[in-house]
This record gives C-alpha cells, structure tokens and sequence, in this order.
C-alpha cells in the first residue's frame, strides 16, 4: 500500500492538507512502507503502557533521556495533544524474523530515520511545533557502543540530536490502537511469510 491521501474532511486548523500529502510522499520515499494521516485527538494514551517501561522493567529503562523517567510521560501526552489536530502515522513493514535479527539495529535507526526526516520537513513548512516520536531505546540503537548518555551524564549535548527521537512508548501511546485506527493489522503474511512493523508518529502543528 502507498501512502493514503489526507482526507480533506478531516479539520487540520492551520495544517494545510496539501502539505501532509508532500509529508507523507516525503516519508515513504525515505523508507515508509505505509503512512496516513490521524486527528490528534485519535491518539490512544494508556497510561499503564509507560508504566511498563518501568515494571517489567526494561533493560534501557533511564538510560537515555528519551526514555522513562527522562520523559514528559502520558499526563504531559495527553496535554500536549489537545493543541495539535493532525499527525502523521507510518509504519515500515519487515519480515517478522527481521524483527529478532542483526539487522534489527538498523530498522530502527530507519525508523527514527523517518520520523526525524517527517519532523524536519514540517519545521521547515513552518509547522514550528512538529514533533516525532519513534520506538525502541536511543541508547541501544544509536549509542550502543558509548557507556553513557552523553545528554545525562552532563557531558554535552545528544550526540545524534539530528535523528534519535523518543520512544512512543514512555507516553503510554498505544501503537495497537494507532495501527487500527490507520486500519493497518498488527501482523500479516506475504508469500506466506509473517510480517510485522515498526512504526513512528509526528504531530504536525
Ligand atoms: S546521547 Fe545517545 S543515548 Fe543520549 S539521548 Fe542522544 S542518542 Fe539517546
């Protein structure tokens, strides 16, 4: 699937329809394999899925300051969203084992990739608000080889600040229900072959 055209019924305020079709065209040209266009007030926040962030604790659990507790979180989400109207939602698919596999690292680093890329075109149309969000920790998929967040450890600046952006989850955004909204199932098969995403999200305003 190619990227949906916005729905012009949709009520994006300032946002011009015209500009989210350039962004999507934009983010599928950088690797999106699927992209749409949400009303902010679509945007699932559950404010448990940060919690998990915390309890299983994940492994990079504070280790950059893009993840819990260095984050805003799902109270700040929900605030935030209520002055924006319009996001732009992508997904890039893979072969399920790609998920699990050395290739892994980079897949998300795509994924922040894109994001970052859809954030920096809509600033550069003049939406001074635009902000993405992608998955998965900073810290592994950017910083690996560093023993510390050069952000938190006060010895400068984010060292990829052009491209690591924070993870959904640690503002309880619920992916299952952004991917049903756009009306994209979790999971699929081609060729018989099972095939899953990862996905990114960027208020435009
Ligand atoms: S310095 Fe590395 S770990 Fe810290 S926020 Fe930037 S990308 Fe993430």
């Amino acid at each position: 699937m190619n990227s949906i055209p916005a729905d012009p019924s949709m009520k994006h305020d300032t946002v011009r329809t015209e500009d989210l079709e350039v962004l999507m065209a934009n983010a599928m040209k950088r690797g999106a394999t699927s992209v749409t266009a949400l009303k902010a007030s679509d945007i699932p926040i559950l404010d448990h899925l940060a919690d998990k962030c915390r309890e299983p604790r994940c492994s990079n659990y504070g280790l950059s300051r893009s993840c819990p507790p260095h984050v805003a979180g799902p109270a700040a989400m929900k605030a935030d969203l209520l002055s924006y109207s319009v996001a732009v939602f992508f997904r890039i698919e893979v072969p399920s084992h790609g998920l699990y596999s050395d290739g892994q690292r980079e897949l998300f680093h795509l994924m922040h990739e894109v994001a970052s890329a859809i954030e920096h075109d809509a600033l550069g149309m003049g939406y001074s608000r635009a902000k993405a969000f992608a998955g998965g920790s900073c810290k592994e998929i950017f910083c690996h080889d560093h023993l510390d967040c050069q952000y938190l450890s006060g010895q400068g600046v984010c060292r990829h600040a052009d491209v690591a952006r924070p993870s959904m989850s640690g503002f309880g955004v619920h992916v299952a229900g952004l991917m049903a909204k756009a009306g994209w199932a979790m999971t699929t098969t081609r060729d018989g072959e099972p095939v899953s995403s990862v996905s990114g999200l960027v208020l435009i305003g």
